[in-house]
């Protein structure tokens, strides 16, 4: 039997969160303002969502007991990561609903199994192939072609997992080097830029989009989000219509992030869907201080079974995540004009860390 019914949540309920990190935090601190309690559960004792809630369960995903007994605490469960172990969901699903749903996991979390749900709803991905050992890379660059990008299937994240390959390198090489069993091979996508659209869908099945994003990385992790994206009315247009499809395919609720390449061309730019993200996602944060409602109380509202905001942005949004070491200019950011400053309440800085960021809102010229 499964829990995931939707059930209307009224304030003072209790969330159940999956993961501490930020996201599990800014989900956490969005619910405290529309009366609503969450218990986070996290294995890391220094999880920074823990901070912000009363109850957590500080235990591991593979951990039975506790977590009958954090579902036994929650009114709804939901998650900020996607790589919730498929035993950890069916265990809580069967307690209490899980949103989004535990079935959508199975999409999200194989590269291979997310390209060909996109390509089956027709819409356009990066060419691909699924590879499983050395000579099925060299069939799949005989037919894919190079430059391509190679990804584990599974576990991959700012980058990680995946690695180009151009002409003249082995592909023998390249398998070992990617030490997995499962990848795909893509084309590489020659875009002009990266955008991304965040997208919350409710039980009832009413889509809200924010306005597109345009996303800058830096060593394959996101460094700048731009609200809105460069990009024409049309093309933003398509970009959210294909957020909808998905969600609408997925039966989702809650907030999912679809991320896409803007592609060049003779007749004008076109779009191809790189990944799903089942969760609010970084590229979104800019909704915080940039938007009328956020991409944080969109997810707690739809999965509360409570009706999404209708998100109306305050103007021309820039968002700069402060990763390692830039989190020691916190004190230089909080006398920037305009600018809010978010800390996680991480410890130590490391390479590679996401440890806050900032939003700076450029008001719209009045009409
Ligand atoms: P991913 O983990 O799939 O989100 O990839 C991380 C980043 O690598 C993307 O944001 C792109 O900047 C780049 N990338 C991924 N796939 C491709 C591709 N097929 N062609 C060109 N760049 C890619």
């Amino acid at each position: 039997m499964t829990a995931s019914a939707t059930k209307k949540l009224k304030p003072g309920d209790t969330i159940g969160i999956l993961g501490g990190g930020q996201l599990g935090r800014m989900l956490a601190m969005a619910a405290a303002r529309l009366g609503l309690r969450c218990q986070v559960f996290s294995p890391d004792p220094d999880s920074p969502a823990f901070d912000v809630v009363q109850n957590a369960t500080c235990a591991e995903y593979a951990d039975v007991e506790a977590l009958e007994l954090f579902a036994n605490d929650c009114d709804v469960i939901t998650y900020e990561f996607e790589n919730v172990p498929a035993a950890t969901a069916m265990i809580l699903d069967a307690r209490r609903p899980v949103l989004p749903a535990q079935t959508i996991l199975t999409t999200t979390q194989d590269r291979l199994i997310e390209k060909n749900f996109i390509t089956q709803l027709g819409i356009g991905t990066a060419g691909y192939a699924d590879v499983s050992s050395a000579a099925e890379l060299r069939t799949a660059i005989a037919k894919i072609g190079l430059p391509a990008v190679i990804k584990t299937r599974r576990f991959g994240y700012d980058g990680k997992g995946q690695a180009i390959i151009r002409e003249g390198d082995n592909p023998d090489q390249v398998w070992n080097d990617l030490a997995t069993k499962s990848a795909i091979l893509e084309a590489f996508v020659p875009f002009e830029r990266e955008i991304s659209v965040i997208a919350a869908r409710g039980a009832d099945g009413h889509v809200e989009c924010f306005d597109v994003t345009e996303n800058e990385h830096c060593d394959h992790i996101l460094k700048f989000s731009y609200a809105p994206a460069n990009i024409s009315d049309p093309l933003a247009e398509q970009a959210r219509g294909i957020a909808e499809r998905i969600a609408s395919a997925l039966d989702y609720v809650g907030v999912l992030a679809v991320e896409l390449f803007v592609v060049p061309g003779k007749n004008g730019a076109t779009l191809l869907v790189n990944e799903i993200a089942p969760r609010v996602h970084n590229s979104g944060h800019w909704t915080l201080d940039g938007a009328s409602v956020s991409q944080f109380e969109q997810h707690i509202r739809a999965i509360a079974g409570w009706p999404l905001g209708k998100p109306v942005r305050h103007g021309q949004v820039t968002m700069t995540n402060l990763i390692g070491n830039d989190i020691l200019d916190y004190e230089k950011w909080m006398t920037v004009p305009g600018a809010t400053v978010h800390l996680y309440g991480k410890g130590a800085p490391k390479p590679g860390r996401k440890m806050g960021h900032v939003t700076e809102v450029a008001p719209a010229a009045p009409k």
